[in-house]
């Protein structure tokens, strides 16, 4: 893969996202703004439910949110018809679903499930810069190439799936839960392999995972709660972000300790700043001359 392909950037802003069901519409997304960069590898982290998976479907354009923008590239998904939403996920966006059999033809080889994506591509215009064989010994997978997908072990069938959502050259690949249910040699091959097409080729490459292990091994993280986005992760780190506007963003969980109003005290010291809460200091430190 010696061709750099230049990746999509991302810019969500005031996401909203119901799903209507009989007992009332279901609030998954409450208002999500997200800026991705080109060629970022990113993933989203937390709880099952916390609206991560409606964030991939809307970014693949499965769906359309119920209310904002969604700008990616020269593209504002918002604009494009369902045949430009369908040429998109052929070409410049691949979403890899988290079960790798719904990716896959079970009983097609690697190189053919690659070749079939990369068909599907060619049909719409755009032209992958490499082979599937190519592609494969590439990404540490060539011995691979021949096998039937139903063969291979659950952490093979993963990567072989992350190879064919590879194999059109997207400018941006989502994947969803690449290694639940995986153990930890698999799951470490396929971070390994996620962080590899990033940068060898370009790509934007956003992740969804419930596993802090998984967002540890993470460049970037945002953390989602209940539809809405909280704290920052710079390789397992936690940040509070400042906004445009000024404002803090404070991880879900401290959130909850901190009704809004909550009177922070700013202390500054020679190697940062720190935000103290007398509130939950007085909880937590036993009184002094008790
Ligand atoms: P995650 O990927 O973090 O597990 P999801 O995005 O799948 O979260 O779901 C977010 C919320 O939306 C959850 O409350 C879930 O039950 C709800 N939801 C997701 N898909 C549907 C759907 N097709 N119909 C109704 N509710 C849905």
């Amino acid at each position: 893969m010696n061709t750099k392909i230049r990746g999509l950037d991302i810019h969500m802003e005031g996401i909203v996202h119901l799903y209507p069901s009989q007992e009332g519409d279901v609030v998954a997304l409450r208002g999500v703004d997200l800026d991705v960069e080109a060629g970022e590898e990113f993933a989203l982290l937390g709880p099952s439910g916390s609206g991560k998976s409606t964030i991939l479907a809307l970014l693949s354009g499965l769906h359309r949110p119920s209310a904002g923008r969604i700008l990616m590239g020269e593209y504002d998904l918002g604009r494009l018809s369902p045949s430009q939403l369908l040429r998109l996920r052929a070409t410049e966006v691949s979403l890899v679903l988290q079960d790798p059999a719904r990716n896959l033809l079970p009983y097609a080889t690697a190189a053919q499930n690659v070749e079939f994506a990369q068909r599907g591509a060619r049909a719409r215009g755009h032209r992958p810069p490499f082979g599937a064989q190519e592609l494969l010994d590439q990404l540490g997978m060539g011995h691979l190439a021949h096998r039937t997908v139903a063969t291979l072990s659950g952490g093979e069938q993963q990567r072989v799936a992350i190879a064919t959502g590879t194999a059109p050259a997207p400018r941006l690949l989502l994947v969803d839960e690449p290694t639940s249910q995986l153990d930890t040699k698999s799951r470490d091959q396929v971070v390994a392999l996620l962080a590899q097409i990033n940068q060898t080729l370009g790509a934007t490459v956003v992740s969804v995972t419930h596993d802090p292990e998984v967002g540890a091994a993470m460049p970037r993280t945002v953390t989602i709660r209940d539809g809405r986005i909280g704290a920052e992760g710079r390789r397992g780190q936690e940040f509070a972000v400042v906004g445009k506007d000024g404002s803090v963003q404070l991880p879900p969980d401290v959130l909850e300790r901190l009704p809004p109003g909550t009177l922070l005290r700013v202390r500054r010291h020679a190697s940062g700043v720190d935000l103290l809460s007398p509130e939950l200091e007085s909880q937590e430190t036993p009184p002094r001359d008790s």
